[in-house]
């Protein structure tokens, strides 16, 4: 996605910018892809709902795409997860400042300030300093991280992209001997990211170079256009190309699916930047996008700050959701153990009455006054409860709360069965697959983990009725809230015996795919 172009200016004399264009720019960029897909990725993914088989992952899409729609017509996240800030910038040689008084990088921080803060839509503040120990949140998503490049020219170009953090932790990097496989890595690496990503999305690919360069190829490769299905019509026309067309393929033969609920499409494109590299070395860089893919690109002349058109809404499909008629109502005011117990894996529940929310930082907490022998905090009682694993945006003009969709799941399997054996909790709802740890655990407790869909994050808190703090305040996005939801739609992710939907959906397809063409056409 890119803007519409200022007037150009004259080049005989260097460029001069202002920074205040470069800050409203900024600022103006993430607002916009906090709630427009880009055209490309809504074609991409309507494509694929048209021909998913699978009525799990069609109606996850479908989520998605409704999701999608309501964002942009809305204007508000099109995930709760609003991302860290990723930007490429390439500086002119002959760009001039005309009254800069902060460095490059302080003027996109200033953007990023002003975006995230943003009195109309406010985006969910997820950045934290001190990584390895304290992790305070710095309340406005700053610091971006930006990689700057000086080239020839008179203007400023920018892309950034607001990048989620289920997707970014599924990043990798094999330093591969040269005579190894480039495809045997990635189907063996795939299925073990499972779907805290998010799919369908994308993949990010770096061939070469460096360790660090190889991962910055792959994050630059998201920046571009789904075009995969150009390829496939007019055929590969170089070596590249016919790698990415194998890899789409072979990753969707695998059959995980959207959300990992086992499916046609895993992946919508493979997108490959590739760098010299040593004799010795062939590193490879893995990066997924998800379903919330946003980046946009802007280029700075001189004349102004950039102005980026909204999308024809007419590309969305027309779809809207509605609850699966074989749902079950579940009363979360009344649930107990036995009802849990009986749920069976794909099972859909619409979730009525009140629910606790809690992820990473509350978990910690609670684990840490548990394992003390310490009360919890007053008012605080899982007894019977059901808990989402959630970070909600924070509302504006009379929401109950902003978009608020699941976390990944797995984060909290180190807690599972404390949880479930010390406080009386008896059922989780978060996003993605639970590690096996996690399953042992539900199965030891007879206990249950449902699914809600990722990236649908502002569907998903239109059900939610009223929130209000009940512990841990000063978390801001990370307390724990409790949610007054109406007809919440989930689907039971791994039963009181333990099956998980996330191991036998994507072994069903797998084996069904053998017999369906799995090209994608955008
Ligand atoms: S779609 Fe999933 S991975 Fe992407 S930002 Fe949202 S929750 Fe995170």
């Amino acid at each position: 996605m890119s803007q519409t172009m200022p007037p150009s200016v004259s080049k005989s004399q260097p460029t001069r910018i202002k920074q205040n264009d470069v800050i409203s720019s900024v600022a103006d960029a993430l607002q916009y892809i906090s709630y427009y897909h880009s055209p490309d990725f809504i074609r991409a993914m309507a494509a694929a709902y048209e021909r998913e088989q699978s009525p799990a992952a069609k109606d996850a899409i479908k989520q998605i795409l409704v999701n999608s729609r309501m964002c942009a017509e809305g204007h508000r996240p099109i995930c709760q997860d609003t991302g860290i800030v990723t930007v490429f910038v390439k500086v002119g040689m002959s760009v001039q400042w005309e009254d800069a008084t902060l460095s490059l990088a302080d003027m996109i921080n200033e953007g990023v300030r002003r975006a995230y803060n943003h009195v109309d839509n406010k985006l969910r503040a997820s950045i934290v300093s001190d990584p390895a120990f304290d992790r305070k949140n710095t309340k406005d998503n700053t610091p971006a991280v930006i990689h700057m490049e000086v080239v020839p020219g008179h203007e400023l170009a920018i892309a950034l992209a607001a990048k989620g953090g289920g997707s970014e932790n599924k990043a990798s990097l094999a330093m591969l001997n040269p005579s190894d496989s480039i495809v045997e890595l990635i189907l063996e690496t795939l299925p073990h990211m499972g779907a805290g990503w998010c799919p369908p999305g994308m993949l990010g690919i770096g061939i070469g170079g460096t360790a660090e360069k190889a991962m910055v190829l792959a994050k630059e490769s998201l920046f571009e256009p789904i075009d995969i299905h150009e390829i496939r019509e007019r055929g590969p026309q170089n070596k590249l190309e016919a790698l990415r067309l194998e890899l789409l393929d072979k990753v969707n033969a695998l059959g995980i699916g959207a959300q990992g609920l086992g499916g046609l499409t895993t992946v919508l494109d493979v997108k490959i930047k590739d760098y010299p590299t040593h004799a010795a070395s062939l590193p490879i860089a893995i990066i997924p996008n998800c379903a919330a893919t946003r980046h946009v690109h802007f280029t700075l002349d001189g004349s102004g700050p950039a102005k980026l058109d909204p999308p024809d809404l007419s590309i969305w499909p027309k779809l809207t959701f509605t609850a699966s008629p074989d749902s079950t109502r579940v009363d979360l005011d009344k649930l107990t153990a036995a009802e849990v117990a009986a749920w069976k894996p794909g099972q859909r529940l619409l979730l009525n009455g009140k629910m606790l929310t809690g992820r990473d930082a509350a978990h910690k907490r609670l684990s840490q006054l548990i394992e003390a022998g310490k009360p919890l905090p007053e008012g605080l009682d899982f007894t019977n409860r059901v808990i989402y694993y959630v970070g909600p945006v924070d509302p504006v003009k009379g929401e109950a709360v902003g978009p608020a969709g699941p976390t990944t799941a797995t984060r909290m399997d180190k807690f599972t069965d404390l949880m479930l054996g010390k406080t009386g909790l008896i059922a989780m709802v978060g996003k993605a697959e639970r590690g096996p740890e996690a399953v042992d655990v539900i199965r030891k407790h007879k206990r249950a983990y449902l699914m809600a869909v990722g990236g649908a994050a502002y569907l998903v808190s239109k059900a939610i009725r009223s929130s209000r703090v009940v512990a841990f305040a000063d978390l801001g996005m990370e307390a724990i809230y409790e949610f007054d939801v109406k007809d919440m739609p989930v689907t039971v992710a791994v039963d009181s015996s333990g099956e998980s939907v996330h191991e036998t959906g994507p072994a069903q397809w797998k084996k069904r795919i053998g017999g369906i063409a799995v090209h994608v056409e955008a």
